[in-house]
């Protein structure tokens, strides 16, 4: 005896649908009729199938990430001029766009610099780059996520909100030392320091180095444990330049376009321990 399911292929878009799986919906009335025409054993169209929609897939998950991340628009690592700062290695910065170890350790990534050293514009760029290899990455101010985790330990829910960012591989806080501890509750900031140590990167840019951070948290002690924890895995960026707008700005009114000569260049990256 055999036995007959009544198939009613008019409900595949729908079935589709439900599952899910739009590629699949798009794209399977033009394989279908392919597969039909050059005689396709049906296994060939299905894994056709199923591989187009596991890589748009992949695609739809950077675009989500992408916009997650809040990066500023533009600052990639293509729009990056190295040349302007040459104590930060391209090689180096290239290797760092690749994830893998340093995200799986938690370590950091710190950027002192002056204002329009490019700070937050290689920030940026290092995080647009680890989108594009599959990690989460979120870009705030770093005055923007204090008060948003004050605001959280005022419902009691700051452990929870501190939890919820360990979904990103690398959250960047920019402008770190412009957080002043009359902002009150700045230990927000070492909480989310201490919950996210040896687990999730941070990249801090700063325009003043460790020796003022003392106006960052309430107290020395805490200042000190901080620092301890972000720079324990850690690779810094010295862009000890002058002003990237600045040097452009004149660079435009030079008619024998002179090249630009970085003013004081310190020391290349500093690596901490194995970043
Ligand atoms: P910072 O965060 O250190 O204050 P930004 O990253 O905001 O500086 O840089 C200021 C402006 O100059 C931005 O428009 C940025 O894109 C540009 N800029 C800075 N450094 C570079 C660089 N090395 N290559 C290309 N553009 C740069
Ligand atoms: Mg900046």
């Amino acid at each position: 005896m055999t036995s007959t399911v009544s198939i009613d292929t008019a409900r595949l878009p729908l079935l589709l649908n439900d599952l899910r799986l739009p590629t699949i919906a798009r794209l399977w009335p033009d394989f279908a009729a392919r597969a039909d025409k050059e005689g396709w054993p049906a296994a060939r169209l299905l894994t056709t199938l199923a591989e187009l929609e596991m890589a748009e897939r992949a695609q739809r998950r950077i675009q989500r990430h992408l916009q997650e991340a809040r990066l500023p628009p533009g600052k990639t690592l293509e729009a990056f001029d190295f040349a302007a700062v040459p104590t930060v290695s391209k090689a180096h910065v290239l290797a760092l766009a690749a994830g893998d170890s340093w995200l799986e350790k938690g370590s950091n990534l710190l950027a002192f610099g002056p204002p329009g050293s490019g700070k937050s514009h290689l920030a940026a760029a290092l995080g647009y780059a680890l989108v594009d290899n599959g990690y989460r990455v979120l870009f705030t101010r770093t005055i923007d996520l204090v008060q948003r985790l004050q605001v959280a330990r005022q419902d009691l829910g700051l452990a929870s909100a501190i939890e919820k960012l360990d979904k990103y591989d690398l959250l960047i806080l920019d402008d770190f030392s412009y957080v002043h501890k009359n902002q009150a509750e700045t230990s927000v900031l070492f909480e989310l320091i201490a919950a996210r140590y040896e687990r999730r990167s941070l990249f801090i840019t700063a325009n003043a180095a460790f020796g003022a951070w003392d106006q960052v948290f309430p107290d020395k002690a805490m200042t000190v444990a901080a620092i301890d924890r972000l720079v324990h895995h850690a690779v810094i960026f010295e862009m000890n330049v002058e002003s990237y707008r600045r040097r452009t700005a004149i660079a435009r009114t030079r008619p024998n376009g002179d090249t630009i000569v970085p003013t004081d260049a310190v020391a290349p990256a500093t690596i901490i321990q194995d970043a």
